[in-house]
């Protein structure tokens, strides 16, 4: 018997991760027939990305372009930074978590001078600190912050960050990845040069490509600027607007995914009821866990409807890995932390997943408790101190 006739049972488990993420079965299916890059139809499929991606920022003046590109997330961070930071320009990174981290570390490898605030693992960059250090440091042109820091699950403060930043001569750069599709990010509310996300988060396609929303006169400036070839933002624009392609070969049939995920994102109601549901399988997530004696590092005003971080229990019998392997075998993969100074793991919240499942979560995790022979799941008493310097 062939092997078609007869699939193989496999499990699906459900990606409690910020990206690779849970996706539709229809998203998956969308990947079934092949594309020809030059092909009019996928040159048309690109068009309408465009098209359907702007049209999430309500960009009512024309001033803005998408430029989809190639890559992780982070190829397209990497692109919107050597593209749109003149290289004589001085920018400042706000970090609080691996991914400001990883904005300082990139500007290391292209040269591009600039200082940082950096916050720790949890606590948010202030608009008062930027606008001080700004003032400072005039020679300050433009300013990086993360939207939700996905290390810790902290939903920064972007709106007093972009007041701070424009009213001291700034521009805004905005690395929105794991928000952008669930958090509202209109054009001017607030105001910002260029924002950067991929396929594979709030919009809950596949990866394989990442996209940046910028504006066109930032665009028009970047001509020359890349140190990269392939990730040349303005080149890849230019020959998108000229000739409807991708530079080199795109992933189509992530493309033909991302259009289903961008359909399903729509007829569920846009970025309020994606922001909506995503928030109800934190609130559900975030109560059950309490009641198992889990507590969450940030307070609850700081809490996104991303990933919430959880601190290890106290109980000596509690494994990560152990947790990670029962919770594994009851259909669910979560994430370990990226915590410095205590223990903790991460549970996501986006992905094509409801309240219902997340009910589902917080029973694996208590049968897995039981397991492991844990009896309460409260942290230990140092991690407790650590969050209670975290500001109200
Ligand atoms: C996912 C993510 C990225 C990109 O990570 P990749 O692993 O390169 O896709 C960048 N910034 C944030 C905030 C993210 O959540």
């Amino acid at each position: 018997m062939s092997a078609q006739n007869n699939p193989p049972k496999i499990a699906v488990p459900y990606l409690l991760t910020p990206g690779p993420l849970t996706t539709a079965l229809s998203t998956k299916q969308a990947m079934l027939r092949d594309w020809g890059s030059w092909d009019g139809d996928f040159r048309a499929m690109t068009a309408r990305m465009r098209q359907q991606l702007l049209a999430m920022v309500n960009d009512q003046d024309n001033e803005f372009d998408c430029v989809p590109m190639q890559g992780s997330g982070t190829f397209v961070v990497e692109a919107m930074l050597s593209s749109l930071l003149p290289r004589g320009s001085k920018t400042l990174v706000l970090i609080n978590g691996a991914y400001g981290k990883r904005i300082a570390e990139t500007l290391k490898y292209l040269g591009r001078d600039h200082t940082i605030i950096d916050k720790g693992d949890y606590l948010p960059p202030r608009g008062n600190e930027v606008a001080l250090l700004m003032r400072n440091d005039p020679a300050i042109s433009h300013v990086v912050v993360v939207h939700c820091e996905t290390s810790s699950g902290i939903l920064n403060p972007i709106e007093e960050i972009s007041e701070a930043v424009y009213e001291n001569g700034g521009k805004l750069l905005i690395d929105s990845m794991s928000a952008f599709g669930a958090i509202p990010l209109e054009v001017g509310r607030p105001r910002y040069e260029a924002i950067v996300s991929s396929a594979n988060k709030c919009i809950e396609g596949v990866p394989g490509f990442g996209f940046i929303i910028a504006r066109k006169s930032e665009l028009e400036m970047a001509k020359g600027r890349s140190h990269s070839l392939s990730l040349d933002l303005y080149a890849q624009w230019k020959t998108m607007n000229e000739t409807g392609q991708w530079r080199f070969t795109p992933p189509t049939h992530v493309v033909a995914a991302f259009m289903e995920a961008l359909a399903l994102h729509k007829s569920e109601g846009g970025v309020s009821a994606r922001g909506n549901r995503y928030g109800q399988n934190r609130d559900v997530l975030v109560e059950g866990m309490r009641k198992l004696g889990f507590e969450t590092l940030l307070k609850d005003r700081w809490l996104s409807p991303i990933i919430v971080t959880f601190f290890n229990p106290a109980d000596p019998k509690f494994k990560f890995d152990k947790f990670y392997e029962l919770m594994k075998q009851k259909g669910f993969i979560i994430y370990p932390g990226k915590l410095t100074i205590v223990d903790s793991f991460r549970i996501g919240c986006i992905g094509n997943l409801d309240a219902k499942v997340m009910q589902k979560v917080v029973e694996a995790a208590g049968e897995s408790l039981k397991e492991m022979g844990v009896e309460r799941a409260d942290p230990p008493q140092k991690a407790l101190d650590e969050r209670a310097v975290l500001a109200a």
